[in-house]
Order: C-alpha cells, then sequence, then structure tokens
C-alpha cells in the first residue's frame, strides 16, 4: 500500500498485486501446487523451520494465488493484522469460533445469525462442550448483562441477512473489550467497503466471500480477517483443521474484487429504488431495509455504515404459503434460489420466526427476500409488479 490515503475504488483495484507474485501480469495469476520442490535436504530442513508466511512451502500453505487474495481483503480493513481463506463462508465461521473457543466455554449468538451458524452452535460447538446462549439483536450494551465466568465470544451478524436488524457493534465491543472476550462479526452483507468491522473494535471480520466479493454466481469461498493479537491463533487453527482455499477459486475471486466498488454501488442504488417502489404497494406490509427509517437499528445504519448493498426482505400484507409461492413463481428476471451478492437478481421465500429462540419476530404475512442484481432496476420492478398481481390473485 502506498502512503497516502487512498479511496476504496482504488483500494480493490491495486490491492494485493505484488510484481514478484503476478510477473508484471495485471491479476495474479493460478499458482497451483501441492508438492513444493526444494534444492537439497539442508535447504528443505531450512524451510521447515521458519514462518511460512508469503513462502511456498507444502501447497496447503499456500501460494501468491492465495496470499494476494487474502492480502487485498487485509487491506479492506485498516487496521487487520492479517486474512485467511476457507473453501465457503461456512468454513470460515468454523474457523474464527474454534479459534477462540475451548471445551466449557459459552458462545453469545446474535438471534438473527445466519441459520447454518445456528446450526454449528447446536451441532458441533454442544459435541465439544461448548454452550451457546442466543441474544436479541437490539440488545446494544445491555449485552455486558448477560456475559458470565464461562463466556468467552459475541458472535455478531449486522445486519441479520433475513430480518435486517442493524446491531450496535461498537457497544457490543466495548462490553466485551471490557471483559477480554472476543467478538466476530458476519459482515458479508455490508463488505469492509460499507462496514470497517476491524477499525470499530471487532476481533475477527468474516465474509461469505460466495457473495458479493466473488460477485459471479461461481465459486464458494470465505475469509476470516483478524484484528492484531487474533490472527496468529486464527492461523494455526486453520492449519490445524487443514483449511485451504482453492487457487482457482482464489484468481475467480481476486478478479470480482476489482469491480466490487462499483459493483456495490450499483447493487445500492437499484435496490433502494426496487425497496422504495415496493413501500407504495398495499400488498406489502413493510419493506425491512436498513436505509429504511422503519428497520429496527435504522440509526445505528446511519451513524455506522457507509452504505447499503442489494438485500432486503418484504413483508406481504395478509397471505399464505401458496399466494407468496404465485408471487415468487410469477416473476420474469428473479431467479429462485439460495446465496446472493452475484449479478442476478433472486427471490427467496423465507421464514425467520422458525429459527428464532431468544426473540419473536411478529410479522403481518409471509416474507420474501430480494437479491437486486445488476439489471435494469425498471425491469425488476416491472416484474415485481406482475408477481404482486399473481399474489393478489391467489389471495
Ligand atoms: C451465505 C452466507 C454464509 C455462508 O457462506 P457459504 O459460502 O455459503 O458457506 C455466511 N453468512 C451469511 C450472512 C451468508 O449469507
Amino acid at each position: 500500500m502506498k502512503d497516502h490515503d487512498i479511496g476504496d475504488e482504488t483500494r480493490v483495484v491495486e490491492a494485493g498485486r505484488r510484481k514478484e507474485w503476478t510477473g508484471g501480469i495485471v491479476n495474479t495469476p493460478v499458482w497451483r501446487a501441492s508438492t513444493i520442490l526444494y534444492d537439497s535436504v539442508a535447504d528443505l530442513r531450512a524451510a521447515a523451520g521458519r514462518d511460512t508466511h508469503h513462502r511456498l512451502f507444502y501447497g496447503r500453505r499456500g501460494t501468491p494465488t492465495q496470499w494476494s487474495l487474502a492480502d487485498a481483503l487485509t487491506d479492506l480493513e485498516p487496521g487487520a493484522e492479517g486474512t485467511f481463506l476457507y473453501p465457503s463462508g461456512v468454513a470460515a465461521v468454523a474457523a474464527a469460533l474454534l479459534s477462540v473457543l475451548s471445551p466449557g466455554d459459552e458462545l453469545l449468538l446474535v438471534d438473527s445469525a445466519y441459520d447454518p451458524t445456528r446450526s454449528m452452535a447446536n451441532g458441533l460447538l454442544k459435541r465439544l462442550g461448548i454452550t451457546t446462549r442466543f441474544y436479541d439483536p437490539l440488545i446494544g450494551a445491555d449485552i455486558a448483562d448477560l456475559i458470565g465466568d464461562r463466556t468467552k465470544a459475541i458472535f455478531l451478524e449486522s445486519p441479520g441477512s433475513l430480518t435486517f436488524e442493524v446491531q450496535d457493534v461498537p457497544a457490543i465491543v466495548a462490553a466485551a473489550k471490557a471483559r477480554g472476550i472476543a467478538t466476530i462479526l458476519d459482515n458479508t452483507w455490508a463488505t469492509p467497503l460499507n462496514f470497517r468491522a476491524i477499525g470499530l473494535g471487532v476481533d475477527l471480520s468474516v465474509l461469505a466471500c460466495t457473495k458479493y466479493i466473488v460477485g459471479h454466481s461461481d465459486v464458494m469461498l470465505g475469509s476470516v480477517t483478524a484484528a492484531p493479537g487474533r490472527f496468529a491463533k486464527l492461523r494455526e487453527t486453520s492449519f490445524q483443521l487443514g483449511q485451504v482455499a482453492s487457487p482457482d477459486d482464489c484468481w475467480l475471486a481476486s478478479r470480482g474484487l476489482r469491480t466490487l466498488a462499483v459493483r456495490l454501488k450499483q447493487h445500492e442504488s437499484s435496490a433502494l429504488k426496487i425497496a422504495r417502489w415496493l413501500e407504495t404497494r398495499p400488498e406489502v406490509d413493510r419493506v425491512l431495509h436498513p436505509a429504511h427509517p422503519a428497520c429496527p437499528g435504522h440509526a445505528l445504519f446511519v451513524r455506522d455504515f457507509a452504505g447499503s448493498t442489494g438485500l432486503f426482505s418484504f413483508v406481504l400484507n395478509g397471505g399464505d404459503e401458496a399466494s407468496r409461492a404465485a408471487l415468487i413463481d410469477g416473476l420474469d428476471h428473479f431467479g429462485i434460489g439460495y446465496s446472493w451478492g452475484g449479478f442476478e437478481s433472486l427471490a427467496l421465500p423465507v421464514d425467520p420466526q422458525r429459527y428464532r429462540t431468544a426473540t419473536t419476530p411478529d410479522f403481518a404475512g409471509p416474507m420474501v427476500r430480494l437479491q437486486i442484481g445488476l439489471e435494469d432496476p425498471d425491469d425488476l420492478i416491472a416484474d415485481l409488479a406482475r408477481g404482486l398481481d399473481h399474489f393478489a390473485a391467489a389471495l
């Protein structure tokens, strides 16, 4: 990185591109490797005794293709020490949790968390003797009251990726720091461009790179970026788990990263336009979008975020499973499928109340989550108008 301050648009273009890794090619090429050859036994022994950071050692420790992407993600989180990559976002969540928790410990997990994160806590962590307490996403500084002697980590996801409550991350971080507890934030929705997790005091910032970093719906990938003092344990845990992200996938992610800033601006403006339009429709009870005043935690969004992205939900005014399906099935330009963050729009029926245990969200009707892609937003609005007609006809 240069010594003067630069904008995010510049950073995503330049980050992680070192001449010794690119050989002068613009983007770091794919270095595929398992075996690395040494000149002699002495050379092999010397390599085994050295820190392998940014040194070829064995394929599982990575090659310049992975280091380049990891360094770029570290650059996007000013104040971070380093990043480790994983073959999926869920694998990144697992490594972050296992790097700070041990048998007998307690985890505080936000009730709005991504469901596979909940499953990990209720399954794997429980089996390892780590207990979990779920907390209200709007708890703020009152999290201090939940911290007990065994509490060792607080997991946040802000906003929640189904219901979009914005958390008071600085207040929760302050309560955690006062007790020496680690904080882990799933920052997939905002990305480091819209929320500087490490700068705001979070210890481990998790991304499902599968979403906006890759941006093209063709790669599974995860990352954890660590604050100073947390990276060594994260790296050791990840090595012991045998985690390695494929160089081909990292190359695609690096390629996606170069356009992240410009893609996010378009996702943001199209999603805001569509969210505003949905709010005017009688079939829609509520739009859950952090940039809208009706979204729980909206004031925190205004205070802490640089912008929004393309994912939000809306609650229908009445209706049931069948009328919601009629709406979604009636859309021509929205795919029906899991994941998000690609260039294409998606619509998904979601039922967050099925997962919650610490809070009970009360909605007037069924909920739909939209990922707004890079199509013409007016085409998407016309499509949603048709879908809402199908919904009304099925009531
Ligand atoms: C998709 C997602 C993940 C998991 O990422 P995968 O790459 O699908 O394993 C984690 N957190 C959030 C908020 C997600 O949307």
